[in-house]
This record gives structure tokens, sequence and C-alpha cells, in this order.
């Protein structure tokens, strides 16, 4: 039998106990919660990701103050925005939003970012200590990932896992997760030769390529923990790196959608809620 997860529901359960524990310390110390989204530009898919956290965020009680640059804001400009975010101590968590436009890149963005209000752990400090076995604050998709695994108690500790994709926001992060949990892990990209070889081995296999339909059922070891990031649109319809056929062969299958795509939400929330209880010095 094949479990599918229900990212939706456990999305909802950690919206709700979110709530409780952020309503709890914002009584007890009469701050509110309150994190900010820079959006540069005006890129639809980050415009609808903006409107969808705000939604989770607001859901969980917690502020959400949206900062939009124009699109021809400078480096320097969108350094300072976000600098001055990050001075700001009514401010507990700050997202870039993605895809940010060219003369924006990323990494020139992080620079300016406080580390303690790096809501999605791409900051290099958060990024270095999750390479350090250490992890403090993970990017919300692959540690949605972990908690899909943990939740369902999937062996991780010697298992052999699989990890297609080595972006610094996904796939890497998700191996060096799996790594600090004592998983064998290999991590597989574009130039990566004979790719269904090294998948049918993995007990845990992690597919953030982005190509749809890429894992098909013959890629997959029998009774495998698969968890499928991908989000492909495909003539209007959403689907995942993995065939849905291969859930026949899996122990454990993330759909698409409905599947890794909330668990981001939900570990944003709890990024969140690190963040702010860290600031206002309460323990977790
Ligand atoms: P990316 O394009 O930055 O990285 C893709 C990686 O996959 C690269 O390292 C590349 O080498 C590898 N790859 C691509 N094609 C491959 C192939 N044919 N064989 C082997 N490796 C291959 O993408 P990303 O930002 O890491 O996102 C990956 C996917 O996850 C996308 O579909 C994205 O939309 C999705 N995503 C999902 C969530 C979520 O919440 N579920 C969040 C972020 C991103």
């Amino acid at each position: 039998m094949t479990t599918i997860v229900d990212g939706n529901a456990i999305l909802r359960e950690i919206q709700e106990s979110s709530r409780d524990t952020f309503a709890k310390v914002a009584a007890d110390r009469g701050i509110p919660p309150r994190v900010a989204v820079i959006q540069a530009g005006d890129d639809p898919g980050a415009s609808l990701y903006t409107r969808h956290l705000k939604r989770n965020f607001e859901t969980a009680g917690v502020a959400v103050d949206v900062h939009k640059l124009p699109v021809d804001a400078t480096l320097p400009e969108a350094q300072e925005a976000i600098g001055r975010l990050s001075a700001d101590p009514a401010i507990h968590g700050i997202q870039i939003q993605t895809p940010t436009p060219e003369h924006l890149p990323l990494r020139e963005l992080v620079g300016a970012l406080d580390p303690e209000k790096d809501l999605d752990g791409i900051h290099p400090l958060n990024a270095g200590l999750l390479a350090q076995g250490t992890p403090s604050i993970v990017p919300a998709t692959p540690l949605g990932g972990l908690e899909i695994l943990l939740r369902h108690k999937v062996p991780i500790e010697g298992a052999r896992a699989v990890v297609i994709g080595r972006s610094a926001i996904v796939g890497r992060p998700m191996a060096l997760l799996l790594l600090a949990r004592h998983a064998t892990v290999t991590i597989c990209h574009t130039r990566t030769r004979d790719l269904p070889h090294i998948t049918r081995e993995a007990e845990i296999l992690a597919c953030a390529a982005g190509r749809a339909g890429l894992v098909g059922l013959e890629m997959v070891r029998p009774g495998a923990a698969v968890i499928d990031f991908g989000l492909n649109v495909v003539d209007g319809t959403v689907l995942g790196d993995v065939a849905p056929e291969a859930a026949e062969r899996a122990g454990l299958f993330t759909p698409v959608p409905g599947g890794t795509g909330p668990v981001t939400s939900a570990m944003l929330l709890k990024n969140a809620l690190v963040l702010y209880q860290r600031a206002l010095g309460v323990e977790p």
C-alpha cells in the first residue's frame, strides 16, 4: 500500500498550532509578529506567490508588510530597502520574492539581509550552518521534505537517499538535511550519467529538477519514499517531476499538487515562529 501524503492537512495543522503559539507569545510580550515581503518588479509568478504568502501568514495571525520595488529600482536602492527592514525591530522575518529582475540578482540582495530575519534560509550564513551539519534557519521547501519523512516515520539514518537537483534553495539543502540525519546521499544533476540506475537504488528519492515526468515508474525502487518538489505547468496543468503512475511502486508518495507545496508554506510559518521567538528571547 502506498501512503499518499496530504500536504494540505499538514499545512492546516501547522497553521493552527503556530497561530496559537504566535498569539500566546504576542499576548505575553505585547509585541505582535510581523514579517515583510519584498518584491522587486512585477513578475506574475512572484505576485501570485506574494498574495499566497500573505494569506498563509495572516491565517496564522502574523501581519505581513508587502514592499513592492519598482522594476527599475537600482541594486543600491533594493539593498537599502532590505537593509532598512532588517534594522526595523518591529519586523521579525523578511522574504525576498523570486524571481528577481536580472539586474537585481538574489545573491547580491541577500548580503543586505539580517540572517536573523532570513525567513527562507537563503543567507550565506544560514546556508553555511546547514553545510556544516548544524542547521539553523533552513529553506522551507527542503525543510518540508524532511518534515514529511519524519511525520511518516520513514527511516533516514543509514538509508540510501538520492536527490535530483542541486539548486541552493531545494536540491542542495535537501541533500544536506538528509546527510545531517545520517543518510547516505547521492546528488544527481543534468550531467549525471545513467540517472535511472542511481534512482533505482534510492530508499528515499527527492526530486527537484523542474522537469515534468522526469522520473517514471521504472526509476523507482519498490517501497521507496518519493518526495516530489517539482512544480511544472504544462498546458495549464501543474505536474510534478515524478510521473503519477510511479506512486504504484512507492511506499510513500507526495502528489503534485497537494504534496510538498502546502508543506513549504507550513515550514515558512515554522521558520517565522523561530525567528520571532528568538527576537523576543522566548524559549521555543
Ligand atoms: P533549478 O532550475 O534551480 O534547479 C534544477 C536542478 O535540477 C538543477 O540542479 C539541475 O542540474 C537539475 N536537473 C534539471 N534537469 C535535470 C535532469 N533532466 N536530470 C537530472 N537533473 C536535472 O530549480 P529549483 O529552484 O531547485 O526548483 C526545482 C523544482 O522545484 C521546480 O519545478 C520548482 O518549481 C519546484 N519548487 C517547488 C517548491 C515547492 O514548494 N514544492 C518550492 C520551490 C521550487
